[in-house]
């Protein structure tokens, strides 16, 4: 498999984009000409540094409003090909795109435009180049890869094939199975992009918000799945137009570019085990039966006052590491791990954005193939020094800096609690509040890294992304959206904030970029649990008696329901699966925060609705912090 980009996915200037792209790890370019037009140094030049970085340069384009032109227009056109075909020659790169016409001028006709596609190819071929037609999904009459292909089966020349790009055959709902048919060796070139669907018009759509492979809503794995059936196999290249990635950084986003195309090509690979596609090998997408642990980075005062407020939740101290300066916290199927160490990991974390969360460690069926997997996409593994007693447990680098370890049932995984720690040998009249399991972490970005975070774990692990919701802070938007699992037994929300002003923001700022914000616990019955917290001296976020007036209105609850809830601070969300109820912690640190929920029936939501007066709540209540910073 040949990978390929072209220079325009990513910000910065030649030079940037050609280092971010070889570090990134492809094969070669696409490039635009006026990526070069603005470089300093000749076509030549260009040339050489792109294969300074072991590059090559797999299309040179656009080539725009070519076919079906009439005198003396015709003739111009083909000038200016040649033109062209002396600028590839000079730049060393031998196929060129040229694109449907969108020409006020240019007149329709098969068989015409087949005729000057012949004499194209014938020309390029004098020179030993090739060009390749794509259908743009705004031409004005050849505006399908359909179309496309007869055009080029009928000018019938060796050095005039077909290019298909996903983004103009999905965009318009035409069945990429139609590929199928195609010879592979009259497709010269393949380009991939996805794209989230709004409706809009094409042309803006495409080229303001493409995306990566797998980071949108398109079938792409459906469209190179019949691409592959071909048996095609030439550069597989991404064409991505989006206003964010030309601003982000153009090592990130390459690195995502990369990432999308393997997992892209994996899944095909699965899809069509008949077909042969050069890919790493890697185990399957990895099935997480939810989170193992949570783990702190905290100072000894935070680390205290931490212990407190988990008390008052129903967690005991459950265990003491054996070499470490680490508590384990426990309820239920929950343990939350407290690391006050002076060295290591956690303090680098802690150093880095205060008290936090540094660590997540998902239940897995098989932790060494989870970190294959991750390695083939590009993620980093972690290591550590340990302890003559301590565990080998495997784990990576998540997006944000921050560790994921991988537990599973094997040998002594199995045991990781019984043996890195002792009996920390205290338990002292908390009550247990029923809380079973983690329900979901929510880890809060910048909006402009939340595709990043969105493959990262989609190409990993075997979840879902669930569509893009809207949460309204007072002080601006926040984007949000859910990676689930089907049976819901891992579940992750990310928090895209837009502005400083937004709770979210505020702590992506504050924090440095931690990034776990909250963890919500589940509990089967929240009134039972609100009783336990109460008597644990639990201080849960008051809410404003308005919400509970508006939530009796809203949903038509009884009159002794509402006052339960209201009793209790317990907020509610219903859906057409089923209802939830929600009870938040007060802020601490940097405005991270507890929420304990219990979904009744298959609710499948996150409370998204509550989230405007949660957040006021949330930040009437940030002052004064119940942690005080050390
Ligand atoms: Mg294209
Ligand atoms: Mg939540």
């Amino acid at each position: 498999m040949k990978t390929s980009i072209a220079t325009v996915s990513i910000s910065g200037d030649l030079r940037e984009k050609l280092a971010a792209i070889a570090a990134a790890g492809f094969d070669g370019i696409e490039i635009f000409e006026q990526d070069f037009i603005a470089f300093d140094g000749t076509p030549r030049d260009v040339g050489a540094m792109v294969r300074d970085h072991g590059l090559t340069i797999d299309l040179f384009q656009p080539f725009r409003d070519f076919e079906g032109l009439p005198e003396p227009q015709r003739s111009r056109a083909f000038d200016r090909a040649e033109r062209k075909f002396d600028l590839m020659q000079e730049l060393g790169t031998e196929m060129m795109l040229v694109c449907s016409s969108v020409h006020p001028q240019a007149l329709g006709g098969i068989d015409r435009m087949a005729a000057d596609y012949r004499e194209l190819g014938e020309r390029a071929e004098k020179r030993g180049l090739r060009v390749g037609f794509e259908a743009l999904a705004w031409g004005h009459h050849v505006n399908d890869h359909r179309d496309a292909w007869e055009v080029v089966r009928r000018a019938d020349h060796p050095n005039t094939g077909l290019i298909l790009d996903s983004f103009h055959t999905l965009a318009r709902r035409i069945d990429p199975d139609t590929i199928r048919q195609i010879p592979a060796d009259r497709i010269f070139f393949v380009q991939l992009a996805d794209a989230p669907q709004i409706e809009m018009d094409l042309f803006y759509w495409s080229r303001h918000f493409r995306n990566m492979p797998g980071e949108g809503d398109l079938d792409v794995t459906g469209f190179m799945r019949a691409v592959a059936a071909t048996g095609y196999d030439g550069p597989l290249s991404l064409e991505i137009f989006n206003d964010q990635f030309r601003g982000g950084s153009p090592r990130a986003i390459a690195v995502d570019g990369h990432r999308s195309l393997i997992y892209l090509m994996d899944q095909v690979r699965r899809a069509e085990p008949e077909v042969r596609i050069e890919v790493p090998d890697m185990p399957p997408r990895i099935r997480s039966d939810g989170v193992e642990f949570v783990e702190f980075a905290a100072s000894h005062t935070e680390a205290e006052a931490l212990g407190r407020m988990l008390r008052t939740m129903g967690f005991t101290r459950a265990g003491q590491h054996i070499a470490k300066d680490v508590t384990l916290w426990r309820q239920g199927g929950i343990n939350v791990v407290v690391n006050t160490e002076p060295e290591g990991f956690a303090h680098s974390a802690y150093l880095m954005h205060g008290l936090s969360i540094c660590d997540i460690g998902l239940r897995v069926e098989d932790a060494a193939a989870t970190v294959a997997r991750a390695r083939a996409l590009g993620a980093d593994t972690f290591n550590q020094p340990k302890g003559p007693e301590e565990l080998d447990i495997p784990a990576i680098r998540g997006v944000g800096g921050g560790v994921m370890h991988f537990i599973d049932l094997k040998g002594e995984l199995a045991r990781v609690w019984e043996i890195e720690f002792r009996d920390a040998g205290e338990d002292d009249g908390v009550r247990d509040a029923g809380l079973t399991r983690i329900d979901h972490v929510a880890q809060t970005m910048n909006y402009e890294e939340m595709l990043t975070w969105t493959l990262f774990y989609t190409a990993i692990f075997a979840v879902e992304k669930a569509p893009m919701v809207d949460v309204v802070d007072p002080g601006g938007l926040v984007r949000s959206r859910a990676i689930e699992s089907a049976d819901g037994a891992l579940r992750l929300t990310l928090n895209g904030a837009e502005t400083h002003r937004t709770l979210a923001g505020r702590f992506v700022a504050e924090s440095f970029g931690s990034s776990v914000q909250h963890l919500a616990f589940q509990t089967a019955d929240i009134f039972a649990t609100a009783r336990a917290l109460t008597e644990n001296g639990f201080a849960p976020l008051e809410l404003p008696g308005n919400y509970f007036d508006d939530v009796q209105a809203r949903f038509g609850l009884a009159p002794e329901m509402t006052a339960r809830l209201r009793a209790a601070n317990i907020l509610y969300d219903e859906d057409a699966d089923g209802a939830f109820f929600q009870i938040y912690s007060r802020p601490f640190g940097e405005g991270m925060f507890f929420e304990i929920v219990e979904r009744r029936g298959n609710y499948g939501g996150y409370g998204a609705p509550n989230a405007p007066y949660r957040i006021a709540a949330q930040k009437r209540a940030m002052r004064p912090n119940d942690i005080p910073r050390q």
